[in-house]
């Protein structure tokens, strides 16, 4: 037996595995890609819970049409450029995996006008196999298609859930970045029927629109020499519902949910904690969900103290205080 690379289009299946796991996982490295290219308007469509399709329409600052072709390569990446970038990085992105991943494993179609440019670039790869690329007229902004996601890899679509599961978890998705990011414009539609329309706001009334169950909110916030920790919490919401922000970025972290939810029991809440990025690592898994905290009893501890301040429900924007 002799040792040889890989082709660059079984590497790129391999990685698919780590970053695309199912239809919500595109999209929220699609919604991730829209936001770091600044769009303030961000229109998602999902026919069948994603199995069929996932499109993702911006208007941000869209691509170079001479870096189109380098976006869907592997490891190619705008965001940073050296190691030393990694721990101030402020993007969603940085590892310059997701075009590359979700297009070997669907019909990935992608529509991109640069916001220099008066003409866009259209490309087409179906499983890893480049179809199509030429110019053609667009608006600013970026918009992706994704079809048909796994079809050549039948045993992986073999472990999506029914459309109706599939749908639950892109709907999540969309809802974690639509709750944070209130200064966007969004519309969400699954199969030809718009779920939601929103307007920029204040948190407080993008919570209650996307969760029409919250009646009201209360506000908590402390601050010591860790960082920031604020958020929501619904008196009359408990579903066991509850979303945690670190730095931006919508996080997993289990033993900080236990903490949390000694405080708040079963009630809806939204948590964000700013900390200072070198207490945080978001890179433990490529899709960007769990994280880990050094120094986390003292975390732990700021969370607890902000949760025992609670205060009035007052209409308080984290966009407004972070742009303070
Ligand atoms: P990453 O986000 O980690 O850089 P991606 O594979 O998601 O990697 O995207 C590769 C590159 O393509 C990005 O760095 C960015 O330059 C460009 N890109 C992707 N999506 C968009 C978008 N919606 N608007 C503008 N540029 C985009
Ligand atoms: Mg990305």
């Amino acid at each position: 037996m002799r040792i040889k690379k890989l082709p660059e289009d079984v590497i790129n299946k391999i990685a698919a595995g780590e970053v695309v796991e199912r239809p919500a996982s595109v999209l929220k490295e699609l919604i991730e890609n829209s936001i770091d290219a600044d769009a303030d308007r961000i229109e998602i469509r999902i026919e069948r819970g994603g199995k069929r399709l996932i499109e993702v329409k911006d208007n941000g600052r869209g691509i170079h049409p001479d870096d189109i072709l380098e976006a869907v390569r592997r490891f190619s990446t705008s965001k940073i450029y050296t190691i030393d970038d990694l721990f101030s990085v402020s993007s969603y992105g940085f590892r310059g995996e997701a075009l590359s991943s979700i297009s070997s494993v669907s019909r990935f179609y992608l529509i991109s006008r640069h916001k220099d440019f008066t003409l866009g670039k259209e490309l087409l790869i179906e499983g890893g196999e480049f179809r199509h690329f030429s110019d053609v007229g667009a608006h600013q902004g970026t918009t992706v298609r994704v079809r048909d996601l796994f079809f050549n890899l039948p045993v992986r679509e073999r472990f999506l859930k029914t459309e109706k599961t599939e749908l639950k978890h892109t709907t999540d998705v969309f809802i974690r970045y639509a709750l944070y990011h209130t200064d966007i414009s969004f519309r969400f539609s699954a199969d030809g029927k718009v779920q939601y329309v929103l307007s920029p706001e204040e948190t407080e009334s993008r919570i209650k629109r996307l969760f029409p169950a919250v009646k009201e909110l209360i506000y908590f916030e402390s601050e010591d020499k860790v960082g920031r920790c604020y958020g929501y919490i619904s008196p009359d919401y408990a579903t066991g519902r509850g979303y945690i922000y670190v730095n931006g970025r919508p996080v997993k972290n289990k033993s900080l949910m236990r903490v949390i939810r000694s405080k708040v029991g079963n009630n809806f809440f939204t948590l964000f904690l700013e900390l200072p990025p070198y207490f945080v690592d978001h890179n433990i898994h490529p899709a960007k969900i769990e994280v880990k905290f050094r120094k986390e009893r003292s975390v732990y501890q700021l969370v607890k103290k902000s949760l025992e301040n609670l205060q009035k429900p007052t209409i308080v924007s984290h966009l407004s205080q972070k742009n303070r």
